[in-house]
């Protein structure tokens, strides 16, 4: 039977393809089908996974010294938990409802017995659900000790469509090689627009809807799976006619995006003739690629942590500097942005744990992170500095997540550092490398004339700026509603740091999601940008709102929208821009 989910559209596009269901990262399991045969065996393998684990748990219990009460009320728990008839007991249900091995049996089991921790309302309740993950994780181990008679799937199918990832969560580190790895599309319960799990997505073209509450539970194994990521409408199990009307659809998509590369050499400009530069937002080297492609005016954003993450040890200096040369030498002539380290909140190092923060996005987030490990802020520097002679006059320097000048201060301190140790063993670089800063903190947006007066460029980054200034987590799909960039506390705040990063003779981007989106294009315009970074999909889309914009027009009609307060009247204004 057909089933249609809606949730977040967070990447455009028609993907189809077999369901690969993926499990929570930390408790990575396969889903196996169990022959008729082996069910019982395959209960049995669990049923006695759970009585090693309950008698590891007395062993620990008993050799706990009476002051050790912790301990033993922990174990207690531990123990009571692995009792209740909600996680093994199911899990043996599972087993034989839906044949499937033991591991995935309990995960599942323990996906939504943490559900309901997670629901709870008393906080101390609510944290035991880390308990319940621990337990499971303890009869894992157990189950890996007795190697499961169960074959691997074949999967010939997934060769000729594509897989189609449905997960619980996926972080942005998960995403990064989907494209190498044939996934055509992914689709999760919880996540937002603007996550970084999203923009990946939407870097690499994939097709995705999140926030879509149950999928994880919904789908099975090698489900057909259509993901509509404009519409944010997914179909499990689609009957043929369903799927031949996506099919022409997906092909719709592509004749549409033939018809918009003839544009991509045609200059960006608009009706009144004002040049508008269109650069490209990368995550890795290899994305210069797309860059040419659509041959963008440069890169306005190099979000560099993405060289950071995945990987046991962090890159060195000369890596670094290698990556950032092959980036420079692949765009000849062209600006490229390169922002330091935007490392927390979303995005964590496989080196350091992730910390526990209540608010991760509000801890020690970019620049923070940057200044609280100065060694690792000067290795990336250095690096960059050396990288600036492929291409003299081109790198520029962008800081992320600024909102005090003390901060703005110790960040080019630490540029001056870099240099003077560059200068005393003879290495070369560029010496009037442009230092920018990101505006997305609410704080900075309202006193531009710190940034103003200390650095050469700034570049608006909406997603976070939204973020901030609405209070509500861009990744979390439960506020997703209330992300709004055209909220009129947004818009005066854009339109007020163009306005004075411009006066104050600084050129001024926008590299946030909103730059991107060919519905805001004409505002942003209308409020004098003349610099927008994006992903590189998006460029010729925005670039051909520019060519049918009159910037004059655009002014005086956004001056007024400017003025409006109430959501609908705003909406309205927009749309006859
Ligand atoms: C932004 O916040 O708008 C931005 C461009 O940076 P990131 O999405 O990497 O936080
Ligand atoms: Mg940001």
């Amino acid at each position: 039977m057909p089933f249609v989910i809606h949730g977040q559209p967070v990447s455009n596009g028609i993907a189809i393809g077999y369901a690969h269901l993926v499990s929570h990262a930390l408790l990575e399991v396969n889903h196996l089908v169990v022959a008729p045969r082996h069910v019982d065996a395959e209960v049995v393998r669990l049923e006695d996974a759970a009585a090693k684990v309950r008698f590891e748990l007395r062993a620990v219990k008993e050799s706990a010294t009476a002051a050790q009460s912790e301990v033993s009320a922990f174990v207690d728990l531990h123990t009571l938990l692995l009792d209740d008839p909600l996680l093994v007991a199911t899990a043996c249900k599972l087993i034989r409802e839906r044949r499937c091995n033991a591991e995935w049996a309990l995960v599942q089991q323990m996906e939504l017995v943490v559900e309901q921790f997670e629901a709870m309302e008393d906080s101390y309740l609510r944290e035991r659900k880390a308990d319940v993950i621990q337990v499971v994780e303890r009869v894992l181990k157990a189950l890996l000790g007795h190697p499961s008679s169960v074959a691997p799937k074949q999967s010939k199918t997934k060769d000729e469509l594509g897989s189609i990832v449905v997960a619980h969560d996926l972080s942005p580190s998960d995403t990064i090689n989907f494209k190498s790895n044939k996934i055509n599309g992914f689709v999760t319960d919880v996540g937002g627009v603007t996550s970084h799990t999203a923009i990946v997505a939407r870097s690499l073209a994939i097709p995705a809807v999140v926030g879509l509450r149950h999928i994880r539970h919904t789908a099975r194994e090698d489900d057909i799976i259509i993901i509509d990521g404009t519409r944010g409408v997914v179909i499990i199990d689609p009957d043929e006619r369903v799927l031949e009307e996506y099919r022409l659809r997906r092909s719709e998509l592509e004749l549409e995006r033939t018809k918009l590369k003839r544009l991509t050499t045609t200059q960006s400009r608009t009706l009144d003739g004002q040049v508008v530069s269109l650069q490209a937002n990368i995550e890795l080297p290899r994305d210069v690629a797309s860059v040419k492609e659509v041959d963008a005016d440069g890169v306005g954003l190099f979000r560099t942590e993405f060289m950071f993450m995945n990987r046991e040890t962090l890159p060195n200096e000369d890596e670094q500097c290698e990556a950032y040369r092959n980036v420079l030498k692949a765009l000849p002539g062209h600006p490229v942005t390169i922002r330091t380290l935007d490392i927390g909140a979303d995005k964590y190092l496989d080196t350091s744990s992730p910390r526990s923060s209540t608010n991760p996005a509000l801890g020690l987030r970019a620049i923070r992170y940057c200044l609280a490990e100065p060694q690792m802020f000067l290795t990336q520097l250095r690096a960059m500095l050396r990288a600036s002679m492929v291409n003299p006059g081109k790198l520029r320097i962008l800081i992320p997540m600024l909102a005090h000048a003390h901060e703005i201060d110790a960040s080019l301190r630490a540029i001056e550092d870099a240099k003077a140790q560059l200068r005393e063993e003879g290495i070369k670089f560029d010496e009037n490398i442009p230092v920018g800063g990101m505006i997305e903190i609410p704080a900075a947006a309202m006193c531009l004339g710190i940034f103003t007066k200390r650095l050469q460029f700034l570049s608006i980054g909406t997603n976070d700026l939204i973020q901030y200034t609405l209070a509500i987590d861009r990744a979390d799909e439960a506020v997703a509603h209330l992300y709004d960039p055209l909220h009129p506390a947004i818009l005066r705040l854009i339109a007020q740091t163009i306005q004075a990063g411009t006066k104050a003779g600084l050129p001024v981007s926008v590299c946030g999601e909103m730059a991107g989106d060919p519905a805001y294009s004409r505002l942003l315009l209308g409020m004098g940008l003349r610099n927008f970074s994006m992903h590189p999909s998006k460029i010729l889309e925005v670039k051909q709102e520019i060519l049918r914009s009159d910037t004059e027009v655009l002014a005086a009609k956004v001056q007024k929208l400017l003025k409006l307060d109430e959501p609908d009247k705003i909406r309205e204004a927009l749309e006859k821009l």
